[in-house]
Order: C-alpha cells, then structure tokens, then sequence
C-alpha cells in the first residue's frame, strides 16, 4: 500500500526557508514593533520545563505564575507534548463542516465530570464568555421576551477583552475612551448580597460572577453570595453563569470551584488552565439551556479544532484524579507557611487568601501600590509570580503539579526579592 505521507510531492520545504537562519530579535524588538498594550519583562525567555523557564542568556527562573494560572501542568509536560505531536502529524484543522473525535471526546469528559450536558469549544476565556452571555440573553428572549436581556456583574470583576466581555467587566479602565459599550448591564459590590438582591427584577437574563475573583484581587466568593445568586436567578428566571476561566480544571484543588461551593450554575466558562498553555476555551450547559442555540446562531472558524482538543483532553485525564486535586491542597499549604515565614522575618503582608494554588499576599499600607516592584526584583532574583488588585497583591498560581523542591526554591527566591525591595524602601 502506498504511504500517505511519503507520496505527498510538496512536503519538503523549499530551499529559501530551509537554508534560512532564524531572524535575531531581543527585547527591544517589542519596543520597536509591536503594539505596547503590554510591558513584559525585561528577559526573553526561550525555554522551559515543568515550573522552569530559561531566557536567552541561560539565566533560569522558578515560574510562580504559571502564565496567569494556565500552565495547570508546567511548561512542556511530556504527555501534552506527546498529545500534541500525535495530533499535529494526524490532522490539524477541518472546519466545523465537519466534526472531529478529538472534540467529542474532549466534549463527552467534560460532560462526564460536570453538570453540564452540551460544550460549544471556542478557543479562549474572553470568547467562553462571549458565548455565554449570547447563550443567556437568547434563552431570556426565546423563553421569556424580548424585555429580559439584563446582564449582572460584579464590580473588579474580569471577564475578558470583546465589547460585551470589558462592559460585563468591572473595571471602567478597559472601556475608557472607547465608545459606548453594550447597554443593559448592571455592576454590584462583589460578596455583597443586599446589593445583588436591590438590584434583580424579572427583565435580567443572567448574572455573571467568578466563585473567586482572580484579577480583581483575589478575593474569594462566599457561599452566601454565590448561593443568593442562585437563589435569584431561579426566583426571576435568569441563569447563573460561572466564570471558572482562571479558578476552574483544578486550580482551586476541586475540578472546578463550583464544586467546592456547592452551588451549581446553569452556565459554566472555562479556558486558561484546560489547554495547558494550547488556546483553547469553552461554555457549557445543560441541554435545555443549550438548545436555544440552533445552527447559525453563533460559531468560530477555530474553536474545536482537533489540536487545543487533543490537549485539552489529556489535561483533563490528569488532573480530574483524586489524587492529583489532593495534591494541589497539599502543594498550597506548602506555600503558605513560606509565605507566613518570609511574614515573619520581612512584615510585608497584610493577609494571605485564595484557594488552592491560587494565592494573593496582599501587601501593608506601607508598601501598597508596589507589587509591581515586587515582581521586578523576582525577575532579577530569579522568579516569576504576578500582581493582582490595584497593584497592591502579589499573586501566585504555579503549576498544579509544581515539586515541592520547586516551592521551596522559589520561596527561597521571592524572599530575596522581598528583602531587596524591602532595603530598597528603607534607605
Ligand atoms: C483570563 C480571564 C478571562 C479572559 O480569558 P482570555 O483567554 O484572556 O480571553 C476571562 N475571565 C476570567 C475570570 C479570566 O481570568
């Protein structure tokens, strides 16, 4: 039989590339052509492993930050790695004219693990909840009437980048200067369950929260809470959507948070750590809210494609295991009492909170506004973590499967870090 593979006449590449060296770039090369949305690091990196990173001078660095909570199981893990490989050499990308195993399978766990029934695979957090709060407004119109399209949010909520995701949002910043922003949505104090109650009636679709809020600060959903919206939400018909894009897929030390709450929403969105680090995002329901969604009414060119759901697949199969969650709490407790040490010696943190391996040390009023600094001198010390809240909590969400020798070097290193910015202040 003729090889497939071996009979394509055009898979060489041609010799223009492939005599090709690579282009050099360093790190001005960010400042000289791309968009300066952002302002990454002083270091490049171009290597990594597990809970290491490499920059392109050698120097290496214990990653903390887990590229914003994504990295669920470190950098480079050899089973994503070896899912990844068997995919790309099988077939990356047909469409949605056609469907693939890699996304069933992927769909059928989730559906398996959760409460959910039906999966639309987008490919990031921002799209998830795009889709989401379509799905909600749709059902609110299709059930109830074209009046019900009210959306509720949480102030320092984080939601993602679209339109509707930054108005949804709480952070005014991210819609400032930017035109009018969808209408119809209402913004409530997180954890504040008068405030929530004063502000239902009959026309809201949804409400929109995060069981624990990542960006915003680090603040954890409190059962009362998240239980009230709930509660709400069946009084006026609406559905409760969960942001589970940064807690879900273990971080918290629970497949997802909402099974530790113990409140069940009727919309979950999912991204960051069920790719591992391949862009891959979705939403999920029970099939009587998923229904109102018919062919036509929303889609993506990439979302489910078989590569992110070949990955995302292999992530699940790890880390929805006893065991594996059991760890992540085992891991946190580590964390906490370096944290509680570097406490003692430096007097840098006004609390520790989060779930899981998902931590925020908010830092003393004297320091306040220079978790940024913070960050910085980790760098030069040989770590990274990242900055929450209005620049005033360092947040740490390593890998789920971070050693504890890894912990142990990297508390070794943020202290450093801490004592630097700490003389620093005092001379
Ligand atoms: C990161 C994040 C998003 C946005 O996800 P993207 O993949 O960046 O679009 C939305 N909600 C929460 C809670 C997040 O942490």
């Amino acid at each position: 039989m003729l090889d497939p593979i071996r009979t394509q006449s055009n898979l060489a590449a041609p010799a223009h590339v492939r005599e090709a060296e690579p282009m050099r770039v360093s790190r001005a090369t960010f400042d000289e052509v791309m968009f300066q949305t952002y302002a990454p690091a002083q270091f490049v990196p171009v290597r990594a492993s597990g809970s290491r990173i490499w920059d392109s001078e050698g120097r290496d660095y214990v990653d903390l930050a887990g590229g914003v909570a994504v990295l669920s199981l470190g950098h480079c893990h050899p089973a994503l790695v070896a899912a990844l490989k068997a995919q790309a050499e099988r077939m990356w990308h047909v469409s949605n004219y056609m469907v693939n195993e890699p996304a069933m399978r992927l769909a059928k766990k989730l559906t398996n693990a959760t409460f959910a029934e039906r999966v639309f695979l987008c490919n990031s957090g921002t799209e998830a909840n795009e889709g989401a709060l379509k799905t909600a407004r749709k059902y609110a119109s299709t059930r109830f009437g074209e009046q019900k399209f009210r959306i509720v949010s949480t102030l320092n909520s984080f939601h993602g980048r679209t339109w509707l995701a930054v108005s949804t949002g709480g952070s005014p910043k991210y819609t400032k200067g930017m035109g009018p922003v969808p209408a119809g949505i209402t913004h409530v104090p997180y954890n504040d369950v008068d405030a929530l109650r004063s502000v239902m009636d009959d026309d809201v679709a949804c409400i929109i929260v995060e069981p624990m809020q990542g960006e915003g600060g680090m603040h954890p959903g409190t059962r009362e809470f998240l239980g009230a919206a709930r509660e709400l939400c069946d009084k006026h018909h609406a559905l409760l959507i969960f942001d589970e894009i940064q807690s879900g897929v273990g971080r918290t030390g629970a497949l997802f948070s909402y099974m530790q709450k113990g409140v069940t929403p009727d919309i979950l969105t999912c991204a960051k750590g069920i790719g591992g680090g391949f862009p891959i995002g979705c939403f999920m329901a029970r099939s009587e809210v998923a229904e109102v969604m018919q062919p036509g009414t929303h889609g993506t060119t990439y979302g489910g494609n078989p590569l992110g759901a070949a990955v995302a697949e292999t992530v699940l199969d790890i880390v929805d295991n006893e065991a594996f969650l059991a760890r992540v709490l085992v891991a946190e407790q580590r964390l906490r009492t370096g944290f509680a040490a570097i406490n003692r010696k430096h007097d840098v943190f006004s609390d520790v909170r989060g779930e899981g391996l998902w931590l925020g040390c908010e830092l003393t009023a004297r320091l306040s506004n220079r978790a940024s600094d913070f960050m910085k001198a980790g760098h030069r010390n040989g770590v990274v973590f990242l900055t929450a809240g209005n620049n005033d909590i360092l947040r740490f969400a390593p890998a789920l499967n971070i050693t504890d020798a890894d912990i142990d070097d990297g508390l070794a290193r943020v202290e450093r870090a801490i004592a630097e910015v700490v003389s620093s202040q005092a001379a």
